[in-house]
């Protein structure tokens, strides 16, 4: 198979499980790869097995993150395994205006993830690879976006152009494959503020509060600003800067929440990924549900979780995984460990679409290499669901 690099590369799937239809996810129904529950039910077993097989207690016995300073907000960060080996690193350069970030994990299954981000003046580039533990790539994702003049960008994703025009005004044009998607970025403004806890206020969203959330979406590569369009219908500034962001859908109004200390396109897809995952057509504010239900994918998740809580001992790992597995559900208000859990898959389905997409050289969150290295397979599960959707 030839990339968009002209690479010929041997893409090989050693994880193949797909969602299935039983969510009626349209996107899910189009795929021409189903996996019969029985088919992943022997991955699962296959993958206990060779757990059992081989000493892997060690890859599990991690030091704590070593952080060092690289410049403004962005610390570099190393985590070894008992041997001393690499098992987490982020590396953060700057020359000039050019500046770089290179991720690497080495999961707990032996696969590794490279992620390497160029950020320099008005280009940026990121490169994402996957391979398996015999070194052969499962997957890649390639993105550039270049900001032409103050009007328009250029963007491509894994082969694939989208242009975006009228960047200095609030109706933005994004053109893709002879098709023009024509979004009025300002009418989705709203034009109060919301507090922390979703209540609206009388406060008028500012100038300025206002010029901050519509250049959140404008910087974004062109298929960001589609799905982005397609899931989102109101922006609304928070009244406080003491949390990022937050997804809601408020009676059938599906709201992107941000507060204006976000600055990075992490945390704008994070929540992306929130809106992503939240099946609009079924479900209401009591009873969401989300793409992240899906049963293959929690019975995953919760097998990759045991065999963390049962090796990890290191608090400074635990600490940031919690994210996603919510032991602590009780103090996070949850009545049981199952209705937790509904919310644990579906952060981890929004880190990893964030971490998928993201394109901007900032600070790291070690909460994202500890879920790559810990769990592996059902992150790879969201990465191949990613995939149908951009
Ligand atoms: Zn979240």
């Amino acid at each position: 198979m030839i990339n968009s690099l002209g690479e010929n590369n041997n893409f090989v799937q050693y994880c193949k499980p797909v969602f299935t239809s039983q969510t009626q996810n349209t996107v899910a129904a189009k795929t021409n790869e189903q996996t019969s529950p029985r088919e992943t039910t022997n991955l699962i077993m296959q993958y206990l097995e060779n757990q059992a097989r081989n000493n892997v207690s060690s890859t599990y016995n991690v030091s704590t993150p070593i952080w060092t300073h690289a410049f403004g907000n962005c610390d570099n960060m190393k985590v070894l395994d008992s041997s001393g080996n690499l098992v987490q690193n982020v590396e953060f350069k700057k020359d000039g205006d050019k500046l770089t970030e290179e991720i690497f994990v080495k999961c707990v299954n032996g696969s590794t993830v490279n992620k390497t981000i160029v950020n320099d003046g008005n280009k940026k580039s990121m490169t994402l690879t996957f391979k398996n533990k015999k070194g052969e790539i499962t997957g890649r994702e390639n993105r550039t976006y270049e900001k032409l003049d103050k009007d328009n960008a250029i963007s491509v994703h894994n082969g694939k152009t989208y242009k975006i025009s009228g960047l200095s005004g609030d109706i933005i044009t994004v053109e893709y494959n002879g098709q023009k998607k024509v979004i009025d970025l300002g009418k989705k403004i709203q034009p109060t503020l919301d507090t922390i806890e979703n209540k609206p206020t009388n406060k008028q969203i500012s100038q300025t509060q206002k010029e901050f959330l519509l250049n959140s979406v404008k910087k974004l590569s062109g298929d960001l600003i589609l799905k982005f369009d397609e899931e989102i219908d109101q922006m609304v500034m928070l009244d406080t800067d003491e949390y990022e962001g937050f997804y809601r859908n408020d009676n059938g109004v599906r709201k992107f929440k941000l507060s204006q200390k976000v600055r990075d396109d992490m945390t704008f897809c994070h929540e992306l990924g929130h809106a992503i995952n939240r099946i609009d057509s079924e479900g209401d504010n009591e009873n969401k549900v989300r793409i992240s239900d899906n049963k293959d994918y929690a019975k995953t998740r919760e097998i990759e979780m045991n065999n963390f809580r049962n090796r990890c001992k290191n608090d400074d790992i635990i600490k940031p995984m919690n994210k996603f597995i919510y032991d602590d559900f009780i103090k996070k208000g949850y009545m049981s460990y199952e209705e937790g859990q509904k919310d644990g898959q579906d952060e981890e389905f929004a880190e990893m679409t964030g971490f998928i997409n993201c394109m901007d050289v900032d600070w790291i969150n070690n909460r994202v290499t500890c879920m790559l290295q810990f769990m592996p397979y059902s992150t790879q599960i969201i990465y191949k669901k990613n995939q149908e959707l951009f």
